[in-house]
């Protein structure tokens, strides 16, 4: 599946689905609203709800392009109809995180011309970190960016998804900056891309909010460097 149900339908949190393999522990649906995770970002987790109960599901395995859903309980092997839910405030929290994240990496390109991302993790308990190619900063200066992140989320500014032909985006300066976050692929070579109106607009395959108001305010907690060239900025959800 390589346009995600999540993509589609941002606002889906809850829908029946049927299995269609089946393992103890984990097992395969027929569609899913889960985002996989990847490029830094832990995947959903939630409920299934059964024939003969709900069970927690605590992650994704992702085989090969297959997404297992991974159960809770691990003798368990179901079959047939059920109701997968999404946890809301686990997604809603790593969307504020990531989205964000987007706004922290707009401000540090901005003031740092032609600086890479060389690895981010956002996760579900409210912290995040992004890592920085960069050597010759201040971490001080660094350490204040969080002003500009909380006065586009104070501004409101709209954030929305696209889709651009993956052979013009190659040629969009900044569009694709990540070393290591890779955006996933489309059947049809197009390139999902997330445009914070006049902030940032980046190839991205995660989970965002519609608006940055939607973000409680953000903190970084710590500036470090890591090697020689790199900076990793740690941030938090106030
Ligand atoms: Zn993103």
């Amino acid at each position: 599946m390589a346009v995600y149900l999540c993509h589609e339908y941002p606002d889906l949190y809850e829908h029946e689905a049927t299995i269609i393999d089946a393992a103890p522990g984990r097992l395969v649906l027929d569609r899913s609203a889960f985002h996989p995770g990847g490029g830094g970002q832990v995947s959903d987790t939630g409920w299934l709800d059964h024939a003969a109960g709900t069970v927690d599901v605590t992650g994704v395995d992702n085989v090969d392009g297959v997404i297992w859903h991974v159960l809770a309980d691990d003798a368990l092997e179901l079959a047939g109809p059920v109701v997968l839910r999404v946890d809301h405030e686990r997604r809603s929290r790593v969307a504020q995180l990531h989205t964000d994240s987007h706004v922290l990496n707009a401000l540090v390109y901005e003031s740092f011309p032609g600086t890479l991302v060389t690895g981010a993790q956002i996760n579900d308990d409210g912290t995040g970190r992004m890592d920085f190619d960069l050597s010759e900063v201040d971490n001080d200066v660094l350490r204040a960016l969080d002003g500009g992140v909380n006065d586009v989320i104070r501004r409101g500014v709209e954030v929305r998804s696209v889709y651009v032909d993956a052979g013009d985006a190659s040629a969009v300066a900044g569009l694709v900056r990540s070393l290591s976050v890779a955006p996933p692929p489309t059947p049809d070579g197009t390139l999902r891309v997330i445009d914070i109106d006049g902030v940032d607009r980046q190839a991205c395959g995660g989970t965002h909010l519609s608006n940055t108001a939607q973000s409680r305010p953000f903190r970084i907690t710590k500036v470090e460097n890591k090697g020689k060239r790199n900076r990793r900025i740690r941030f938090t959800l106030d």
